[in-house]
């Protein structure tokens, strides 16, 4: 079983600015190409192992001899530090979530290269992200592109957050209209969570604290907001990752967060889709799961070690 989790202990406020969350409002940058209904019957498929390679060599010729490679179709992962630590991370942090996630919900794989840079400290993270990127001030913890599929990481920060940015990388491929509620509540539970050889666990993180000062202050905006409109990044941003990511994770203790998922993606069309998926899913009316859940929230406890 493995851990992942954020290092660095900050307030849901901080954080929610320091994510590297780069969605436009209203959709995903999607898979350049369209992907087919059913996967290969082998993956990865030759020629996205053939891309892979190429696209570590590329990668390595672009930064000094400080870094090294562990490939692993669709995943390439770069990162200065010894090889050892690099092949582990690749393995527990990369590969291991990935598999679980496809297990768990996303019957679609990448088609594309996903490449993950791994910067042992906030020094060289800093400047590989401009010199490579033109980024002059990247996120805290790290941050995805979209636009090349590639994560820029801060690791020293610990790996919530490589699996969080994982998330959004696979979850285009299976889900490409995702909405931002969703997509951000499932990568923020990934980002405190036990990875086991078949699903992932979300548990209890930093985000918890802001969630239940609202709840207590009824500052918290109705949950038929947060999955309704389209939002998610307006105003009380950090507090909508926290509902959101508790509202995951709650359908997660229900038993009900696979199904919720599948029935989702498969009926995502209309601006009431998640209120019917829940309601379905649940087999109640919404207003009563979002009591139920509220007072769950705040039978949570969680302390800043
Ligand atoms: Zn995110």
């Amino acid at each position: 079983m493995r851990r992942c989790v954020d290092l660095v202990k900050l307030t849901a406020v901080f954080a929610a600015a320091a994510f590297g969350c780069v969605f436009a409002a209203g959709g995903l940058a999607r898979p350049t190409t369209a992907t087919s209904r059913s996967q290969p019957a082998t993956y990865p498929s030759e020629q996205l192992i053939g891309a892979s390679d190429a696209s570590a060599k590329a990668m390595l010729a672009r930064l000094d001899g400080s870094f090294g490679a562990v490939v692993r179709p669709p995943f390439v992962v770069i990162g200065n530090m010894p090889a050892r630590r690099v092949e582990a991370m690749a393995s527990g942090s990369v590969v291991r979530p990935a598999k679980a996630m496809w297990h768990s919900y996303f019957r679609k794989k990448p088609t594309h290269v996903i490449t993950i840079l791994l910067f042992r400290d906030a020094k060289t993270y800093k400047h590989w992200a401009k010199k490579l990127f033109n980024n002059a001030d990247p996120p805290y913890f790290g941050y995805y592109r979209p636009r090349d599929r590639t994560m820029v990481m801060n690791i020293a920060t610990g790996t919530g957050t490589l699996v969080h940015e994982l998330t959004h990388a696979l979850i285009v491929y299976d889900f490409p209209a995702v909405p931002l509620w969703f997509n951000e509540g499932l990568a923020s539970l990934h980002e405190g969570c036990r990875v086991l050889p078949d699903r992932i666990v979300g548990v209890v993180n930093w985000r918890l604290p802001a969630l239940q000062k609202a709840v207590r202050g009824k500052a918290l905006r109705p949950l038929r907001e947060l999955i309704t409109r389209d939002d998610f990044y307006g105003r009380q941003r950090g507090l909508n990752y926290a509902q959101a990511r508790y509202f995951v994770m709650y359908m997660q203790k229900r038993g009900l967060l696979r199904k919720f998922y599948k029935r989702f993606r498969d009926n995502h069309r209309g601006p009431d889709a998640a209120v019917k998926a829940v309601e379905h899913v649940f087999g109640a009316k919404l207003e009563r799961i979002e009591s139920d859940y509220l007072k769950w929230v705040m039978t949570l406890r969680w302390s800043a070690r």
